[in-house]
């Protein structure tokens, strides 16, 4: 059982408040982290450490080899994209996939003016006077692509939105069981 390494009611992994009347838990011993999700980061990370100075021993004895010596560049691109996407997927089924457009630094990317494309821009430009029925096709195209883009990215944030509001409702209405799933 580790220590407690932050004072007592404060996450040891994020720094963040931990939950008044959860900062002991049922065995009476400091509770490390604030959230599921920062017990499980911080116990990943440690066994890391672990693997890490195991595999470093392998290597220097030579008993490490790389999977994929010998592959050609195409068959390791291919199971690169299968790794990236098995990983994506693990993280989506433990509910931990983040879109990636909403991180701070991408925002702040979003948020800067557009350089949108010339036939954008016109069709853009054209609508702050005309009808819709007078852009081009490409124009129109464009547009559309364009709204249905922002469309989605609006999805996607009201999608994180009600899941952080189902989290929030969980912990409210049946501490017990949340509890419960904690001491997993
Ligand atoms: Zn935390």
């Amino acid at each position: 059982m580790a220590d407690k390494q932050k004072p007592i009611g404060v996450c040891d992994h994020c720094e963040g408040p931990i939950p008044r009347g959860e900062w002991y838990t049922s065995k009476g011993t400091a509770r490390l982290h604030c959230s599921f999700e920062c017990k499980q980061t911080a116990n990943s990370r440690k066994g890391n450490s672990t693997r890490v100075s195991k595999l470093v021993k392998r290597v220097a004895v030579g008993l490490w080899k790389n999977p994929r010596d010998g592959l050609d560049s195409e068959t390791i691109k291919q199971l690169q994209s299968v790794t990236s996407r098995k990983g994506r997927l693990r993280e989506v089924a433990e509910g931990r996939w983040r879109n990636p457009a909403l991180t701070d630094e991408a925002r702040k990317k979003l948020s800067r003016p557009r350089k949108h494309s010339d036939v954008l821009h016109s069709a853009i430009e054209k609508l702050r006077t005309m009808k819709m029925s007078e852009l081009t096709i490409e124009e129109r195209d464009a547009y559309h692509a364009y709204r249905s883009e922002l469309r989605n990215a609006r999805r996607d944030e009201i999608n994180r939105l009600a899941r952080e509001r189902y989290h929030h409702r969980q912990s409210e209405s049946s501490p017990k069981e949340h509890e419960k799933q904690r001491e997993k």
